[in-house]
């Protein structure tokens, strides 16, 4: 493949926004190149579950739901902790969910299918659409209609600058096939490098040094397209804002089943046909299967009394307090933790309303479903021995912590009796027994009770990961990317993450929706009235009757 000096738009990035921007503007006619910086597209986008948050959409409709962007405002507000939604830009996060809809059609029409629309409390009606089988055939299949559009991809081609003349973006400066290359794009650069929840000077910077040791579980987020921007003198809004740190299971080793199932090609087309007429249950349990690959335990889990154990089976950090426990963790041997369940925890667990992960409605997983499904990351036992046995854990170090756990609570009750006593009636003999309470005291314990029963459950290995981060370049609404003064800076264009203009999107879906319906917008604002002879466009958007029914 020839990668040509100059085209109407290059798109520095190959996620979900990267690959919607560039199939857009190809849509338009807009001669395009894609550069990735990795050996294969996908991003975030390609680990992603999927989920496609909605409102007023056809599938909505056809499910008898009455639904706006409006109310979706509203709700989406209820989601995320007060203090960030007071920061978010509301104006702009209103445009985008009034815009979204359209992009879930567009994406119907190039054959993709969804399951739901699903409730996801407080969202007042179901708006979560999934895609089918998961987040890949976002992937997949953009990158196939951007080929047939006469678009060209360039992976392994990192962008390590913005190439510019007198304040205008002209083009980028990038590594491809081992040689540093500028290459002009005549109408934009867009910025569409995802997040940076693995730069660890990032995070250090914007959320405060002692999060640095947290990961983000894309490796590759490394923030580049906001320092690219930032160097253009854009500016950066809400970057302290992140989604985690939160506790999330290891992924499986291998493949699951929705992984084997087809995200491109014919095969992908039969599946499209064939999953609305599968029965609900079946969804239901794919879904969950699905689920329980990436998920988050409830936090609710550690505020009922559940313990954290590392490697060596011993407790490390205040359970009942967040963030500092997930950063405890990421501080532990091999970045990992186990999380202790006793028996009426597991009966807790088991049903609900208690569940141990969800992604709502569709798929609440519950402790006997990681027994079933993750024995890799869920175990079970009579005694602490067999657990801590299965996880190869030092012999006797589950037992010791859990009686040493049990022993605080009997402490701090004798503490708080002796503190009620006078203290001159001290004796040599009390000193001395508060001398042996100080070498029995546990790591402190916010909350919480004794362990006991005699059934156990150990589920992890567990790590602390940042998900997404929430700053983002300030834009408008043709996702140019604005200066400090509100400016923009001409010829250089911001989608998905590395755009997100102060918006606050917490919840399942608003994510990829934003990834892909940016990507769609910024490629019809780039593509607008692209003279016939500088195109390669080569096919024509697909009609609506080609749109599966997948309702
Ligand atoms: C495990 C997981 C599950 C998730 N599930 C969901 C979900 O179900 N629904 C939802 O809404 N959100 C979900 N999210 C969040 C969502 O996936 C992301 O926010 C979204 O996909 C980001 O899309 P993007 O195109 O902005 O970035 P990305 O998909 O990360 O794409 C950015 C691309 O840019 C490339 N790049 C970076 N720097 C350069 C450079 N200098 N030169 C060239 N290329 C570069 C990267 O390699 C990457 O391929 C999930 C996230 C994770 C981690």
């Amino acid at each position: 493949m020839t990668i040509g000096d100059e085209y109407d738009v290059v798109v520095v990035g190959g996620g979900g926004a990267g690959l919607a921007g560039a199939v857009s503007a190809a849509e338009h006619g807009a001669s395009v190149l894609l550069l990735e910086k990795m050996p294969r597209l996908g991003g975030s986008t390609g680990r992603a579950i999927g989920s496609f948050t909605s409102s007023g959409t056809d599938l909505q409709r056809r499910a008898g739901i009455v639904d706006n962007p409006d109310d979706h405002g509203v709700d989406a507000g209820l989601f995320g902790p007060r203090d960030y939604e007071s920061r978010n830009n509301a104006e702009l996060r209103r445009w985008y969910f009034g815009e979204s809809s359209a992009t879930l059609d567009w994406l119907r029409g190039m054959g993709l299918a969804f399951h739901g629309p699903s409730p996801e409390p407080p969202n007042r009606v179901p708006r979560m659409h999934n895609v089918v089988p998961n987040a890949k055939t976002y992937v997949a299949t953009l990158q196939l209609r951007l080929l047939r559009l006469g678009g060209t991809i360039a992976c392994n081609a990192p962008v390590a600058d913005l190439a510019m003349d007198d304040g205008r973006v002209t083009g980028v400066v990038a590594r491809i096939d081992g040689a540093t290359r500028t290459i002009t794009a005549r109408r934009g650069v867009v910025l569409a490098a995802g997040d940076y929840t693995n730069s660890s000077a990032m995070i250090s910077k914007y959320r405060g040094e002692r999060f640095a040791i947290v990961e983000g579980i894309n490796p590759d987020a490394l923030g580049e397209g906001h320092l690219l921007a930032e160097a253009a003198g854009a500016a950066l809004v809400n970057m302290d804002i992140t989604y985690g740190p939160e506790l999330r299971f290891v992924p499986p080793q291998g493949a699951t089943l929705e992984q084997l199932l087809p995200s491109r090609g014919p095969l992908l087309r039969l599946v499209t046909v064939v999953m609305p007429l599968v029965p609900g249950a079946v969804w239901r349990w794919m879904i969950k299967r699905l689920l329980v690959t990436w998920q988050h335990p409830d936090d609710a889990m550690l505020a009922d009394g559940a313990i954290l154990v590392n490697r060596d089976g011993r407790r490390f950090c205040d359970e009942g307090i967040s963030p500092d426990r997930e950063i405890a963790v990421a501080g532990q041997p091999d970045k990992q933790a186990f999380m202790l369940l006793d028996e009426s925890l597991i009966e807790r667990y088991g049903a609900w309303p208690h569940y141990v992960s969800t992604a709502p409605e569709i798929a609440y997983a519950y402790v006997p479903d990681y027994l079933r499904l993750r024995p890799d990351i869920a175990v079970a036992g009579a005694s602490l021995a067999e657990i801590g046995r299965a996880r190869h854990l030092p012999a006797g170090a589950l037992e010791e912590s859990v009686a040493r756990y049990a022993a605080s609570f009997v402490d701090a009750a004798v503490a708080a009796a002796d503190d009620a006593t006078p203290a001159d009636d001290a004796t040599p003999a009390d000193d001395a027994a508060s001398a042996d309470d100080a070498a029995s005291a546990d790591v402190p314990r916010t909350g919480g009770r004794p362990l006991a029963g005699s059934r156990w459950v150990l589920m992890g290995p567990l790590r602390a990961y940042f998900t997404n981060t929430e700053g983002g370049a300030a834009i408008d609404h043709d996702l140019r990317v604005l200066d400090g003064s509100g400016r923009p800076i001409p010829g250089l264009y911001a989608a998905g993450q590395t755009g997100l203009g102060g918006m606050v999107l917490w919840g399942h879906g608003l994510h990829i929706a934003w990834a892909l319906t940016s990507g769609r917008l910024v490629g019809e604002v780039l593509g607008r009235d692209v003279p016939a002879a500088t195109g390669h466009g080569a096919e024509a958007s697909p009609a609506a009757s080609d749109r599966p029914s997948d309702a």
